[in-house]
């Protein structure tokens, strides 16, 4: 079933759903069931599978010199998603992403999908690559999320790069993006932002998931100004628990988006690590508290492999 069905199915209904990573190579799908066995409880119609591009590492050579080579240190998003489905018999997205993907290699990998019953995609640019400035498409690749969603959609509608395939068979994908309640940190400002999002829906975007935010203020503006700039699709916020200390910076530096002053206090005055996670767990709690008290569709978890963390969040709402 879309994620697209899940979200319409009962309006005022809060669903709730949650995002993991590949284990870094060498992990084993158990490491993935391990996570996800005590969250199933709580009946996610759908599970949210990243995707890593390969990382530049410098490795010693016999020689004693350094060579820079490219891994990928979390390969594995599309079988992950297709032995999620086997096993729980619910629905995954894989995140595909623009970087490091010609269009060939995206119409390759959505027949992939295709070909494993996978209808939910999660289409996004993807970050620029370590010791770059600034995001670089792959040679015959797409520049920003928009141009993957336009491509997803021209296969929904049996169009091919390839101009001699006539009558090729249509695909059937509901096609999920990204938002940002604090905005992309490359936009020059939030209404160009949400002008590029429009632009995403208008080619095919049929449901929204947020970049996680620590204020729900931040959300339900961005969801007022979504609103008023004609997106009606529905908006799925995003929530991650901080457990340390050290995220007070981290988060921000890594995903631009703001710590809340009392937030910064709470855990300032815990006097240890647990009281420091349990600061960061009541405050996930109370945010996912207010946005059910406003009738979101979704609630959409981002565990980082912490699913003791995710589960006590979801266990004080449930
Ligand atoms: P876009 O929508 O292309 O936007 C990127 C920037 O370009 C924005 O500033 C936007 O305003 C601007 N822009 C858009 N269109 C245009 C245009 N036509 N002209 C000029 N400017 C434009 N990254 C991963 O690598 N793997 C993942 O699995 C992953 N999952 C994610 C899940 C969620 C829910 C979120 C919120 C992010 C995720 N990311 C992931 C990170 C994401 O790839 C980065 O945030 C990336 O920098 C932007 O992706 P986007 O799809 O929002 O890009």
């Amino acid at each position: 079933m879309k994620v697209i069905d899940y979200l319409k199915r009962s309006p005022g209904e809060t669903i709730v759903s949650f995002e993991i990573l590949p284990p870094l190579k060498g992990g084993s799908m158990n490491d993935i069931f391990k996570l996800l066995d005590p969250l199933m409880e709580f009946n996610p119609p759908f599970i949210d599978v990243t995707y890593h591009r390969e990382e530049f590492i410098y490795q010693k050579k016999e020689s004693g010199y350094y060579e820079k080579t490219a891994i990928r240190k979390r390969p594995g998003t599309v079988g992950i998603c297709a032995a999620i489905m086997h096993h729980y018999k619910i629905e995954a997205v894989p995140h595909l992403i623009c970087g490091g993907f010609s269009r060939e290699e995206t119409e390759n990998a959505l027949i992939d999908l295709n070909f494993l019953n996978i209808k939910n995609v999660l289409a996004l640019r993807g970050d620029a690559m370590q010791f770059e400035t600034k995001f670089k498409p792959e040679q015959g690749g797409h520049h920003y999320a928009v141009d993957l969603v336009k491509q997803i959609h021209s296969m929904n509608r049996g169009v091919y790069l390839d101009s001699n395939i006539e009558n090729g068979s249509k695909t059937d994908f509901c096609i999920g993006i990204a938002g940002y309640p604090e905005k992309h940190f490359e936009a020059p400002n939030m209404e160009m932002d949400i002008q590029y999002l429009k632009e995403k829906i208008n080619a095919g975007g049929e449901y929204i998931v947020t970049q996680m935010f620590f204020d729900n203020e931040k959300f339900f503006e961005f969801e007022q100004k979504c609103r008023a700039a004609g997106i009606h699709v529905p908006i799925i916020p995003g929530l991650k628990p901080l457990t340390r200390r050290y995220q007070l910076n981290s988060i921000p530096r890594r995903f631009f988006v703001n710590m809340p002053d009392d937030l910064v206090k709470s855990v300032n005055q815990a006097q240890s690590d647990d009281a420091v996670r349990q600061a960061g767990i009541e405050w996930c709690i109370q945010q996912s508290r207010e946005l059910l008290d406003r009738g979101v569709p979704c609630l959409h978890y981002y565990t980082m492999g912490d699913a003791e963390t995710t589960k006590k969040v979801v266990s004080a709402i449930a």
